[in-house]
């Protein structure tokens, strides 16, 4: 892939995160345009935090968190399966913070028109699996159960990317040619990838 190629991908990412900025302020009424990605969030999650997932031909809809009652500990740990390594079959408390990220995610693409489940390519990660993924990175935010690859159909995965960076509490990783968006929450940044044949 050229240089300029990727530029422009980079350039079209980065238009789609500054439109969706706006969309941002018309879909949550509290939020201008000083609204950082913490309070886009709060605006996004309600006092019932759900997620409607699809990974192969699983699918589950869980409500992992309410205001009343706080966690939900047979809904997380249904989504913390959901999410597990299939490869080696273990399973991993996933980042709260995180299913909070992929909540806020459904809420929006919801006001936007876009109903269809959160598609899970990759959540959880052993450490032997992390090994065998080309291109995974050896401190994998996969590793600690703080990162997954999603899929919306409906939804190009530029948009995609630039929808999770608004709301972002970590990376988010964008593969041009692959099918899927890498969320993370660990340090802010956002990368476009050709090079990889999957996110680390
Ligand atoms: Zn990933």
């Amino acid at each position: 892939m050229g240089r300029s190629t990727s530029f422009e991908i980079r350039r079209r990412l980065l238009l789609a995160g500054a439109a969706l900025a706006g969309q941002a302020a018309l879909a949550a009424p509290a939020t201008d345009d000083a609204a950082t990605p913490e309070t886009r969030l709060r605006e996004l999650l309600s006092e019932r935090r759900s997620l409607r997932l699809l990974r192969g031909t699983e699918t589950l809809s869980a409500t992992y968190w309410t205001a009343d009652s706080g966690y939900n500990r047979d809904e997380y740990l249904n989504i913390c399966w959901l999410m597990r390594d299939v490869q080696a079959d273990r399973v991993f408390p996933m980042h709260h913070g995180l299913l909070d990220v992929l909540c806020g995610l459904q809420v929006w693409l919801g006001r936007i028109g876009n109903d269809a489940p959160l598609q899970i390519y990759s959540g959880y990660r052993s450490p032997k699996t992390n090994n065998r993924t080309e291109g995974a990175a050896l401190n994998s935010r996969h590793l600690v159960g703080r990162a997954v690859d999603i899929g919306v159909t409906g939804v190009s995965n530029v948009k995609l990317a630039g929808m999770a960076s608004l709301l972002g509490r970590g990376g988010t990783g964008f593969y041009p040619g692959r099918n899927f968006v890498h969320v993370d929450t660990g340090d802010e940044r956002i990368w476009i990838d050709r090079a990889r044949k999957k996110a680390s």
